[in-house]
């Protein structure tokens, strides 16, 4: 059965999954009743898709922070309220964040909250820093193994670093297998990512000034052993004057809200169509 590749995914999707494809015939078993209980609030509700909001860091971890002090965990929480109000206004979505409040949370919870919730969508929102305060502009991240470029790999251990402030996850599993595991998961899911990446980019271009070569991938723990489509949407620099000032307008956060509602109605008509045409 654990050659049966659905039954793999399951099983990776459920829990530790190191765990459930190394233990014997019941444990394994016991991983299938968990995950099949995980994978089952995958159905829609009423017919609308469950979108999940992760605002970045929260709590002890401000992550980056302002050339004038700003905190990138206010103005990504502020970011993905706006985001969630116009979702649901809209009628045609439910939408979760994995915090509503100056909470932290591990990387490893927020992904788990998008899979025990089923979401169809899983969309986490930052801005970045870097020590040369000249780079400005948004991009967004999907996730790979290695980074599209040096620049994406050191923003990828920053952002991983947040788990520090909560402690050592170990997941009992070799890295090699790891990785192959995530790749196994990831192969499904990697065009769902990047149709709705190179929506966001479209969409926030329209309004937002984008980094160079927004479209990005690095190896975001956020993203990583997810079954669902998902993306890294970094606003802008706090570490750039003109970002940090703009992410602390309302105004401003609104723009990238509607242009991140845009992009999220873009990803689900297109998959709409593709399922017609499939089925
Ligand atoms: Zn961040």
């Amino acid at each position: 059965m654990v050659g049966d590749p659905a039954f793999t995914r399951r099983l990776l999707l459920g829990h530790g999954f190191g765990a459930a494809l190394l233990l014997p015939a019941t444990a394994r078993a016991d991983a299938a009743r968990r995950a099949a209980a995980t994978t089952a609030p995958r159905a829609r509700a009423g017919g609308l898709p469950l979108v999940m909001l992760d605002p970045g860091h929260g709590g002890k971890d401000p992550g980056a922070i302002g050339v004038s002090g700003t905190f990138e965990k206010h103005v990504a929480l502020g970011t993905a309220e706006e985001l969630a109000r116009l979702l649901r206004e809209s009628g045609r979505y439910r939408v979760a964040l994995t915090r509503q409040t100056d909470d932290f949370i591990p990387l490893d919870d927020r992904v788990g909250m998008a899979q025990a919730k089923g979401a169809h969508l899983f969309m986490s929102i930052h801005a970045d820093a870097l020590v040369d305060h000249g780079v400005r502009g948004a991009s967004v991240y999907t996730l790979a193994s290695s980074a599209s470029d040096a620049q994406s790999a050191a923003l990828a251990a920053r952002e991983n670093a947040a788990d520090r402030f909560g402690g050592v996850e170990v997941h009992g599993i070799s890295p090699h297998v790891a990785q192959i595991l995530v790749s196994l998961v990831q192969h499904e899911t990697r065009a769902g990512s990047a149709r709705l990446q190179q929506s966001a980019v479209n969409s926030l271009g329209r309004d937002v000034k984008l980094l160079e070569n927004p479209a990005r991938h690095a190896a975001f723990a956020v993203l990583k052993a997810s079954d669902i489509p998902s993306v890294l949407v970094e606003m802008g620099f706090m570490s750039n004057r003109a970002d940090e000032a703009a992410l602390r307008e309302p105004a401003h956060r609104a723009t990238v809200a509607v242009a991140l509602h845009r992009a999220i109605d873009t990803y689900f008509t297109s998959e709409n169509h593709l399922t017609h045409i499939a089925g």
